[in-house]
């Protein structure tokens, strides 16, 4: 018995969602007395998967396809699957996530359950509580099939470090024909990673213009925290399309959330609902985002930002 978790990288290194998978899966394998297989694409270093509970560390060379390969990826997966004899994998709910668990499922007859928020009740059938409609509401789901594929919900679990036995082994990039190409990928040029932060800055159209972003830029570094926006913000050019967070842009599961200059419209709350803490600044006191936040802040962005910055500054050096 085995639960293999697919590690995401960045920068060739695994990502902070892949070691919070790992924790997670140490869990699991300790409640089924099952080994805890850890799959990377990459040959970095993997110390800190053992420290994260990894018992066998499976590396895949990628070297000839720098990127995501969809079609590789789960063929590679599905052959490790079968060989530790897998009851469950768990993918995270990144897009990496969301394309692997779907088509991993089919490739190895599991059942698919997307968005789990925490570890299974019961493992014979496994029971496991989804998020579902955008974070509006839970689902308590049955998987009645000998494998189950789980992707989980970012920050559901948190990073907990327990060591595994930590035995690495080497296994071959399948070599399936892909019939989709990647010609090339843009990397966003964010210093932190919106996905993996634990503050997220945001700004709306409320900041007027591009040139007012030093707001944003400034709070954020003081904060150490990710920079993100609204739609009409990037639609506009003023951020990158990288940042723009929501229904149609990136989901964010921050444990602090800092909206500010954004109404809150509902496409926007979709993709920030799993946020732990959620702080809006906003001039208007009938923002709809006052509704859905847990500290509001009623006020011209332009005064309130540099205050909170001053006041943080300060707070830092004392
Ligand atoms: C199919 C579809 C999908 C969509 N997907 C998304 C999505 O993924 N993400 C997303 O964000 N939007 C999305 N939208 C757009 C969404 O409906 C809203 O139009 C958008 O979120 C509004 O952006 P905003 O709050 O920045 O701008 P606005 O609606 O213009 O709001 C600006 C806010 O700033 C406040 N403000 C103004 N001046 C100041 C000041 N000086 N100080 C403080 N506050 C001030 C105003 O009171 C206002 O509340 C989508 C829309 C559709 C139809």
């Amino acid at each position: 018995m085995a639960v293999v978790i697919f590690i995401e990288t960045q920068n060739g290194k695994a990502s902070k969602t892949g070691l919070e998978l790992l924790s997670y899966g140490r869990s699991i394998a300790e409640a089924t007395s099952a080994s805890l297989i850890a799959v990377i694409f990459s040959d970095s270093d993997t110390q800190e998967l053992t420290d994260h509970g990894a018992d066998v560390i499976y590396t895949v060379d990628t070297a000839t396809d720098s990127n995501f390969n969809l079609e590789r990826y789960s063929a590679t997966l599905s052959e490790i699957c079968a060989l530790e004899k897998a009851t469950i994998v768990v993918v995270s709910s990144s897009s990496e996530g969301r394309y692997l668990g779907p088509s991993l499922a089919v490739k190895t007859g599991a059942t698919y359950l997307s968005n789990a928020v925490a570890l299974p009740t019961t493992y014979n059938p496994l029971t496991v509580k989804q998020s579902c409609f955008t974070n509006k509401g839970f689902a308590i789901s049955e998987s009645m099939s000998s494998c189950t594929v789980l992707s989980l919900s970012s920050n559901a679990f948190g990073i907990h470090p327990q060591p595994g036995r930590g035995e690495v082994k080497t296994y071959p990039y399948a070599s399936t024909k892909s019939k989709l190409e990647v010609t090339k990928v843009e990397h966003a040029q964010e210093s932190i990673s919106i996905a993996d932060a634990d503050i997220v800055v945001s700004g709306g159209r409320g900041l007027k213009g591009p040139e007012h972003w030093h707001l944003i830029e400034d709070l954020a570094s003081t904060l150490g925290a990710a920079t993100a926006c609204s739609k009409p913000v990037s639609d506009l050019g003023w951020r990158p399309h990288s940042e723009h967070v929501g229904q149609t842009g990136k989901p964010v599961a921050s444990n602090l959330y800092i909206a500010i200059g954004i109404s809150g419209a509902i496409q926007h709350l979709a993709g920030i609902n799993a946020s732990k803490v959620k702080v809006v600044i906003n001039n208007d006191p009938e923002a709809p985002f006052f509704k859905a936040a847990d500290y509001g802040i009623v006020g011209d962005a332009f005064e309130v930002v540099p205050r909170l910055i001053e006041k943080l500054k300060a707070l830092k050096k004392a």
